[in-house]
């Protein structure tokens, strides 16, 4: 008869609501398994936290001819934490004229 191992592989803190929630993935063989959410809003968020992490980018962007050189911009929606060096190479690239 063979065991498979319980061991705890990420700890996320659910940002959600206020709380706080502490949540575990906790992996039992090949499965993945969340404990500590106190929600349906929870398991939600730690599932997407664990499989496919978002992050809205927040970043300057250059102006041509404006009375400052940087200017602060956000994505307008969150984007996958492995892209996020790409989409800062191309912002650095990038330029916006004034007056914006
Ligand atoms: S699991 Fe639910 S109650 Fe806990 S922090 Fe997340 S949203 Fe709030």
């Amino acid at each position: 008869m063979s065991e498979s191992s319980v061991s705890v592989v990420k700890v996320i803190r659910c940002i959600v609501c206020p709380t706080g929630c502490q949540i575990k993935a906790i992996s039992k063989g090949s499965e993945i398994s969340f404990e500590g959410y106190t929600c349906k809003r929870g398991l939600e968020y730690a599932e997407q936290e664990y499989y496919e992490p978002k992050r809205i980018l927040t970043t300057t962007i250059r102006v041509e001819n404006g009375f400052l050189p940087l200017i602060p911009v956000r994505s307008n929606k969150p984007i996958l934490k492995d892209r996020l060096r790409d989409a800062l190479n191309e912002i650095a690239q990038a330029e916006v004229k004034a007056p914006i």
